[in-house]
């Protein structure tokens, strides 16, 4: 078989319908994995991405959760997985970003924040981690940023979320590799999604300078990071945060 199959596997992308989380949910599909797309406003969009896989010979469904209610997206990962009888990819994509400096930050702002990006997300990881040890395997890859580790002045709420990932990772990788689940994080640095168009001149061109490759990244190269993360031939990777950032950060 090629390498880097996920044949008969099943996967959950949160965030599936747009952006980064997009191209990991087609990437994975087009890897041979039936892929669960979650949403939760955009459901024409998430449609559309399993539309678009079914139509390229893949298998996909949507999912619409809010990875914010932690409670309501453990019981929706748990029911998938119960209905397909298995769970073997968990992408916990869905994250949302609200700036502001330390000084100006909105404690409501600050509890979004963490209640997206790092409750749901291991509400998402607990409710798979459960059918994964069934199952004595499993793949689990968080999403990070190089904000996490770079800093970003004016993003302290997001770095917090972020960073608070990699600790995650490197704790739940500790927690579950003798049930052979490995557990990654992947940090992009400036990647083109509706998250980074609001990014305007002259910001946008400062960026650029501190990037040594030069250009901003695509969705679809992190999602390639993510689907080897996914493979089987990623089995002896576990507790590692995968940069995708062109240098940004070294
Ligand atoms: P995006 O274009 O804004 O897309 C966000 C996705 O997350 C959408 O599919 C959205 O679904 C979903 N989502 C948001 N809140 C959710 C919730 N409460 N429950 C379920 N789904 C939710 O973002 P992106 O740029 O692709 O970013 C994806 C991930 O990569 C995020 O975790 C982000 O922090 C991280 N990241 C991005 C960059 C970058 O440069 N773009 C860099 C580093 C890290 P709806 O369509 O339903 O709204």
């Amino acid at each position: 078989m090629a390498m880097f199959s996920l044949q008969d596997k099943v996967a959950i992308v949160t965030g599936g319908s747009r952006g980064i989380g997009r191209a990991i949910a087609e990437t994975l599909a087009a890897q041979g994995a039936m892929v669960v797309v979650n949403y939760v406003r955009g459901e024409s969009a998430a449609r559309e991405v399993a539309d678009g896989i079914v139509a390229a010979g893949g298998r996909a469904e949507i999912a619409g959760f809010d990875v914010g209610d932690m409670l309501a997206s453990e019981e929706c990962v748990a029911a998938i997985a119960k209905r397909h009888g298995r769970l073997d990819v968990l992408v916990a994509n869905a994250g949302i970003a609200k700036d502001g400096l330390l000084l100006r930050v909105k404690e409501d702002d600050l509890d979004q924040l963490l209640a997206v990006n790092v409750k749901g997300a291991l509400g998402c990881a607990r409710a798979a981690i459960k059918s994964m040890m069934r199952a004595r395997g499993g793949r689990v890859i968080f999403m990070s940023s190089v904000v996490a580790e770079l800093g970003n002045a004016g993003q302290v709420a997001y770095a917090a979320s972020k960073a608070a990932l990699i600790g995650v990772t490197r704790t739940l990788a500790r927690e579950y590799a003798s049930r052979g689940i490995t557990i990654n994080a992947v940090a992009p640095g400036f990647i083109e999604t509706d998250m980074t168009a609001a990014i305007a001149e002259p910001a946008r061109t400062e960026l650029m300078k501190a990037i040594p490759l030069g250009r901003i990244g695509t969705a679809r190269e992190v999602a390639a990071a993510v689907s080897f993360l996914a493979s089987d031939e990623a089995a002896y990777i576990t507790g590692q945060t995968l940069r995708v950032n062109g240098g940004m950060y070294v």
